[in-house]
């Protein structure tokens, strides 16, 4: 489909059609929509980044008093935003998602798999916690878990990652289970202008087309690495989930991580994750002393896996 950029539609014999004012809806943000509520299993609808997704969803069925249990070790940009709401009488607690979330808590927060800790949420615990479950599956893909069928009330994803898939487009989705959840997300989102443009949304159709291939190689590709890496003298403690394309691995200290981190030849040292080209980086640097000095975190692209293997162990001589 082309990109139409429109903010306004005309009426027709003076009536608004299916779009009228872009702020509430865009051909190629409900296309996209359609796209990702098919591969969730629920009604999608998309907002301008990841953190733009957390922050309506927080908005918009939480109340000031509520707690949110939040997996800990998750992506540490989901517990600053929530930080930010606090002046607005929102608590977050940390909790350990391979077990039960704690009592008296209004919404229950995962990530499959967390990033960079890669560790994989107890789904089955928390569905059981009388509170909504929201999982940012974001580094797990639909192609890997669909949580909404396994009784996750909300699916998030940073579509800046794997969806999108080329490093080009800032996105957020947040999938439903329920329609009326969707309808008052929906209007939480035209009413605060949290709203996706057209051309990001057009992008990510044109990335969703390639979802599943891509997926597959990278985490083929990553399963193979993190097995390698297990095995390489330099590398403490490699933490891999089993799918996807993310994991992370601990070199001795922060100047072995630099090291790595400048010699590589392929590989590109930058942040973010899920798109074609491999990139890597020490986390310390966003995340202070919550990860070891020496972690590294990987999201393997499409590169031939022999070519990103000679990358990392030539890099891991300087370390
Ligand atoms: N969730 C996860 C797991 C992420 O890794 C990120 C970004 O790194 C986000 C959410 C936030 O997404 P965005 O950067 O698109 O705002």
């Amino acid at each position: 489909m082309a990109v139409d950029r429109s903010t306004i539609w005309p009426y027709r014999g003076g009536e608004p059609g299916e779009f009228y004012y872009q702020r509430y809806a865009h051909p190629t943000g409900v296309e996209a929509e359609r796209a990702l509520g098919e591969l969730d299993g629920g009604h999608a609808l998309l907002f301008p980044s990841g953190a733009g997704a957390t922050t309506a969803l927080a908005l918009a069925f939480l109340s000031p008093g509520d707690t949110i249990a939040l997996a800990e070790g998750a992506y540490f940009g989901t517990g600053v935003t929530f930080s930010q709401l606090e002046r607005w009488g929102l608590r977050h607690v940390e909790f350990d998602q391979t077990g039960p979330a704690p009592d008296d808590v209004q919404l229950v927060w995962l990530e499959a798999p967390s990033n960079p800790f890669l560790t994989m949420p107890d789904l089955e615990a928390a569905v059981a916690h009388p509170a909504p479950v929201v999982v940012d599956s974001t580094a797990a893909t639909p192609i890997h878990l669909r949580p909404l069928e396994l009784g996750a009330d909300f699916v998030l994803h940073s579509a800046t990652k794997y969806l999108a898939g080329h490093d080009d487009a800032l996105l957020g989705v947040v999938v439903c289970k329920r329609a009326e959840d969707a309808d008052r997300l929906r209007e939480f989102r035209t009413r605060s202008g949290i709203v996706a443009a057209p051309d990001p949304c057009y992008l990510l159709l044109r990335g969703l087309k390639t979802l599943d291939v891509r997926v597959r190689r990278q985490t083929e590709s990553a399963a193979e690495l993190a097995r390698r890496l297990d095995q390489h003298p330099k590398v403490q403690n490699v933490r891999y989930a089993g799918i996807g394309g993310l994991m992370s691995f601990d070199v001795a200290d922060a100047a072995s991580a630099r090291a790595v981190e400048t010699s590589l030849r392929l590989i590109t040292n930058a942040t973010s994750l899920g798109g074609v080209d491999s990139v890597l980086e020490a986390r310390a640097r966003w995340e202070a002393d919550r990860v070891p000095p020496g972690l590294l975190r990987l999201s393997v692209g499409l590169e031939p896996v022999e070519e990103l293997w000679t990358d990392l162990a030539q890099a891991l001589e300087s370390a």
